[in-house]
C-alpha cells in the first residue's frame, strides 16, 4: 500500500532508571544514520509484581525530560506512565498506531532486550504494528543470542537496507551498528549506591539528570530496593 505521509516516527522504551549517555546516544546517532525526524523515549511503568526501580515513575520522567531537553529530535513521551494498563509495548503500539495510522513505526531496541522479546505479551503482534532497528550493546552478541523461535521471525523480517523499512508501516528488521556504549542504568545505580563521587558519574549521564540524582538522593543504599 503506497503511503501517504512515509516520514516514520522511532521509538525506543525502557525503564530509564536513570536514562543515561548509552540510550541518547544510540537514539542519536541512530536517527541520524536513518534519517529519522523524531525518536520518542517512552518510560514504562513501575511493575506491580517485581522489586520497584530506585526511582518512581515521576522521577523517571522529570530526568527524562532534562535529559533531552535541548536535543533536537529526541522527545519524552508518558503515554505509558499515564495509561493505566500494563506497559504492555503490543498496547503502545497500538496507541501510536491509531494516532498515526499511515507513518512507518520503528521500535529501536538494544540487542540485549530484543533477545527475550519472545516473552513479550502478544509478541508476534509487535510486527504487525512496528519495525525494530535492532543495537548492538557491549557484551551481546547477535548470533549467540538468539532463540530458534526468535531466529526464524529474525530470518524471515530481516532487511539489509533501512530504507525499505521506509516502504511499509511495519514489520522489518533492521540490524544496525552504533558507536559501542558500555552504560547501563544499572551500573549507575551500583556506583551511586556505592558512595562514588561525581566524576565517577559524569561521563555516564547529563549533568542535569546527576544533580536531579542528588537533589532527590536518588540510589543511595537506604533508597534502594529490597532484595
Ligand atoms: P538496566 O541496567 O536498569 O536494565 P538499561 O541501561 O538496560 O537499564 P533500559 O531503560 O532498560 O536501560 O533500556 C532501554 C532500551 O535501551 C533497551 O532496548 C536497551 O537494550 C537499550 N539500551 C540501553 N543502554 C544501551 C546501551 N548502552 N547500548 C545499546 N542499547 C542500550
Amino acid at each position: 500500500m503506497p503511503l501517504i505521509d512515509a516520514s516514520p516516527i522511532a521509538l525506543l522504551g525502557g525503564t530509564f532508571d536513570p536514562v543515561h549517555f548509552g540510550h541518547l546516544r544510540i537514539a542519536s546517532e541512530t536517527a541520524a544514520a536513518l534519517k529519522l525526524p523524531e525518536v520518542r523515549l517512552i518510560p514504562s511503568k513501575t511493575p506491580v509484581h517485581r522489586a520497584r526501580p530506585g526511582a518512581s515513575e515521576v522521577q523517571r520522567l522529570a530526568m527524562l525530560k532534562l535529559a533531552v531537553a535541548g536535543i533536537p529530535g529526541l522527545v519524552a513521551d508518558d503515554r505509558e506512565l499515564k495509561r493505566n494498563t500494563p506497559s504492555y509495548t503490543v498496547l503502545t503500539l497500538q496507541s501510536l498506531r491509531t494516532e498515526f495510522p499511515q507513518r512507518p513505526l520503528i521500535w529501536l531496541i538494544g540487542i540485549d532486550a530484543f533477545m527475550h522479546i519472545n516473552h513479550w505479551y502478544e509478541w508476534p503482534r509487535l510486527f504487525e504494528l512496528a519495525h525494530f532497528v535492532v543495537l548492538n550493546r557491549p557484551g551481546f552478541a547477535v548470533s549467540q543470542a538468539l532463540s530458534p523461535v526468535l531466529a526464524e521471525v529474525w530470518q524471515g523480517r530481516l532487511t539489509r537496507s533501512a530504507d525499505a523499512l521506509r516502504e511499509r508501516t511495519h514489520g522489518g528488521i533492521y540490524l544496525h551498528t552504533v558507536t559501542p556504549q558500555a552504560i547501563s542504568a544499572t551500573e549507575i545505580r551500583n556506583t551511586i549506591a556505592a558512595g562514588a563521587d561525581d566524576s565517577a558519574l559524569v561521563s555516564l549521564l547529563p549533568a542535569p539528570v546527576l544533580a536531579y540524582i542528588r537533589a532527590h538522593q536518588l540510589y543511595l543504599p537506604e533508597n534502594s530496593p529490597a532484595l
